[in-house]
C-alpha cells in the first residue's frame, strides 16, 4: 500500500512537470526569446542564368503548384523557359513562375559552370520580375547580419567595435527595411543597402558580435535609429538627421580617434577644367589665361562640411552642392578645404571618408583599443540613443511590412 502510494506521487510529480513544460512552451516564456524576424535580401549579383543549386542535406523546391525533394548533395539548375523558370534535378525537370528552395543547411548557389560558388542560410526564391531574374534570400534577421557586419568591417577590429558595428546594422535594417518594397524584397545585398555576402562571408569575431548583441536595436523616444555608419568621420561626426553634429571624435590630447585609417588625411588635385566640368559647366574650348578662375566653398553644415561651393570662370559663374561634387570628383568626403594652386590647379585638402554620419569605424576601433565599451562608443556616435530589445519596436517592424507589395 505505502509502495503503491509512492508510485502514484512520482507519477503526480510527473504530470505537473509535463504540465510546466507544456506551459513554459506555449507562452509566456516563448514571448521573451528575442524577435527574431524574416528579412527579404535582394541577391543582386545573381543576374544570370542559368544558375546551380546544391543542396548538402538534401531539401526541397516548391513551386505553387508541387513540391519538389532534392536529394543530398544533389544540384539543381535553374534556366530560363519563356516567361517561366525550369527547374532540373538529376532527369526530372518542371517549369514555374517562381521556385522556393529550402533546406537545413546553407545552400550553394554557382553560375552555369559551378563558379562564384556562394553559399546561404534561410531559403532562396528564384523568379521573373519584368523579365529578368530575381533571386531573394529569406532568412532571420540574425543570420542576415552574421553575413553582414564582416563585409562592412573589418573582422579583425576590436571586439567592442565589432559589436557596436552589430547594433547600428541592426537598427539600420529595423529603420531601412522599406527601401526595396517596389522590388517585393526588404534590403539588397550591395552597398546601395548593407553588403551582404550569405554565409560564404561568416567570420568567428563578427558572428560572435552579433550573438553578443542578440536582438539588440538602438531607439530614440520610442523609435528606432536609422543606424548609418560611416568608414571615417575625418575627426568630426557629421550632423546626420540632427541639428546639430555630434561632439569631434577625439580623445583627450586632441588626436582623432580614427587616425588609424591610413587615408585619413588626404589630398588631391584636379585641372580647374575637370572641376567646372564636375559642376555640371560646359566646356568653352580653351583655358582661360591665369587669375580668371576661381572655387571657393560658399557654405557649411554644422559639422564643417562643405554643401556648397562656387566655380567662377571669367564672366561665368556656377554652384555646386559639396555632395554632387564629391561623387562627381570621388573625393573621399565632404570634409574638405580648397584652394587653386599655380592659378589653374584646384587642390582639395580634406580627412575622413564616407559621408560621415552615425557610427565613425575606425573611430570605433580607435576608441575600443584606449579601452572605450560598446555602449561608450554607441554613445559616442548616437547621442541620446539607448538600447534596447527590437521586441520594444516590433509594432513598427510590423507596420512597415503591412506596407510592403509583395510578401
Ligand atoms: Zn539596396
Ligand atoms: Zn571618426
Amino acid at each position: 500500500m505505502h509502495r503503491l502510494f509512492s508510485i502514484m506521487r512520482v507519477f503526480a510529480v510527473l504530470w505537473m512537470w509535463g504540465l510546466l513544460v507544456l506551459a513554459a512552451y506555449l507562452s509566456p516564456v516563448r514571448a521573451q526569446e528575442p524577435f527574431n524576424p524574416l528579412v527579404r535580401v535582394w541577391l543582386t549579383r545573381w543576374q544570370n542564368l542559368p544558375l546551380q543549386i546544391t543542396v548538402e542535406t538534401g531539401g526541397r523546391a516548391s513551386s505553387k503548384f508541387a513540391i519538389y525533394d532534392i536529394p543530398a548533395g544533389e544540384t539543381a539548375s535553374v534556366e530560363r523557359d519563356g516567361t517561366r523558370l525550369a527547374l532540373r534535378v538529376a532527369d526530372r525537370s518542371a517549369q514555374a513562375e517562381e521556385w522556393v528552395i529550402e533546406s537545413e543547411a546553407p545552400l550553394a548557389i554557382a553560375d552555369a559552370q559551378g563558379n562564384n560558388r556562394r553559399a546561404y542560410r534561410g531559403k532562396l526564391m528564384l523568379r521573373l520580375r519584368h523579365g529578368r531574374l530575381q533571386v531573394l534570400n529569406i532568412l532571420p534577421l540574425e543570420d542576415y547580419l552574421r553575413g553582414v557586419v564582416p563585409l562592412e568591417m573589418p573582422p579583425s577590429f576590436p571586439l567592442d567595435a565589432l559589436k557596436a558595428q552589430a547594433i547600428a546594422a541592426r537598427s539600420w535594417t529595423v529603420r531601412n527595411r522599406h527601401k526595396h518594397e517596389r522590388d517585393g524584397a526588404d534590403v539588397c545585398d550591395s552597398n546601395h543597402c548593407q553588403v551582404y555576402g550569405g554565409a560564404s562571408a561568416e567570420r568567428e569575431s563578427t558572428t560572435a558580435a552579433v550573438q553578443a548583441t542578440t536582438g539588440m536595436i538602438l531607439l530614440q523616444g520610442d523609435l528606432s535609429v536609422d543606424g548609418v555608419y560611416t568608414a571615417d568621420c575625418g575627426g568630426q561626426p557629421g550632423v546626420g538627421n540632427n541639428a546639430t553634429a555630434p561632439p569631434p571624435d577625439r580623445d583627450g590630447s586632441g588626436r582623432d580617434y580614427c587616425v588609424d585609417n591610413p587615408q585619413h588625411y588626404w589630398s588631391l588635385g584636379f585641372t580647374f577644367s575637370e572641376v567646372w566640368r564636375a559642376a555640371g559647366g560646359k566646356e568653352s574650348g580653351q583655358e582661360p589665361p591665369n587669375g580668371e578662375v576661381d572655387v571657393q566653398v560658399m557654405q557649411t553644415d554644422g559639422s564643417g562640411r562643405a554643401t556648397r561651393l562656387r566655380l567662377r570662370r571669367g564672366d561665368a559663374v556656377q554652384e555646386v552642392s559639396g555632395v554632387q561634387l564629391r561623387r562627381r570628383l570621388a573625393l573621399p568626403s565632404t570634409l574638405f578645404r580648397v584652394r587653386l594652386e599655380q592659378g589653374t590647379t584646384v587642390v582639395f585638402e580634406g580627412s575622413g571618408s564616407g559621408h560621415g554620419s552615425g557610427l565613425c569605424q575606425w573611430g570605433a576601433a580607435g576608441r575600443a583599443r584606449a579601452g572605450h565599451s560598446m555602449e561608450d562608443i554607441l554613445q559616442a556616435y548616437y547621442p541620446g540613443a539607448r538600447m534596447a530589445p527590437l521586441s520594444e519596436v516590433i509594432w513598427e517592424w510590423r507596420r512597415a511590412r503591412k506596407n510592403s507589395s509583395v510578401r
